[in-house]
């Protein structure tokens, strides 16, 4: 079985993918990761990627997919997978098909992730991280046992500005604009899979499980 996950920012991808991964054994790809570890690890790909990146440029998309080629010729992915943050629009989806079909590989499922702006912005709004060691809390969800202090470090906590209100709801304009394309590219093929994302993880995560099984 191999997915892709779609969703706004806040609508609990990261979380549903790494019960996805746990539940069906597979395997989690994050793009995001991909690339800060062929940065870290001085690849070939991960040098290339880095001038962009240090340039303030994007990564180009044919080098994000020679990242995914290269992990999902890895022994082991006939288990299946579940990509995450890439494709990001329909070209980018275009490139992937193309890419998988000489691999023989086939997305089986698009799941979108679906929550409402208010609950994007209840979740998004009230995270904090530590400016020390990065760790994430939630003032309602997940708070600090001292106000506004690391559990971990002591370090101060502090909302990150893209993560205020009207940046979340910037954030979601640009999501759904970009990605309207990416929808129907994948409605076309028959694959898409909505599933509602305004509950807790747990109950999400039976809901995707209904539509996939
Ligand atoms: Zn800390």
């Amino acid at each position: 079985m191999n997915i892709v996950l779609l969703g706004p920012p806040g609508a609990g991808k990261g979380t549903q993918a790494k019960l996805l991964r746990e539940y069906f054994g597979l395997w989690h790809i994050s793009t995001g990761d991909l690339l800060r570890k062929s940065i870290a690890d001085g690849t070939k790909l991960g040098s290339q990627a880095k001038e962009f990146i240090e340039k303030g440029d994007l990564v180009p998309d044919n080098l994000v997919v020679e990242l995914l080629k290269e992990r999902l010729a890895q022994p082991g992915i006939e288990k299946g997978f579940i990509l995450d943050g890439f494709p990001r629009n329909d070209a980018q989806a275009g490139i992937l098909d193309a890419m998988l079909k000489k691999q023989a590989i086939v997305i089986d499922y698009v799941l979108y992730l679906e929550a409402d702006e208010p609950i994007i912005i209840q979740r998004l709004s009230g995270r904090r991280v530590c400016k020390n060691c990065q760790q994430n809390y939630h003032v309602t969800n997940m708070p600090s046992q001292k106000d506004g202090i690391c559990d971990t470090c002591s370090g101060l906590l502090y909302q990150r500005p893209d993560d205020r209100e009207e940046a979340i709801k910037n954030r979601l304009l640009v999501y759904l604009r970009d990605t309207k394309g990416l929808v129907d590219y994948y409605k076309k093929q028959g694959k898409l899979l909505k599933v509602d994302a305004n509950f807790d993880a747990p109950i999400v995560f039976d809901g995707l499980k209904k539509v996939l099984l």
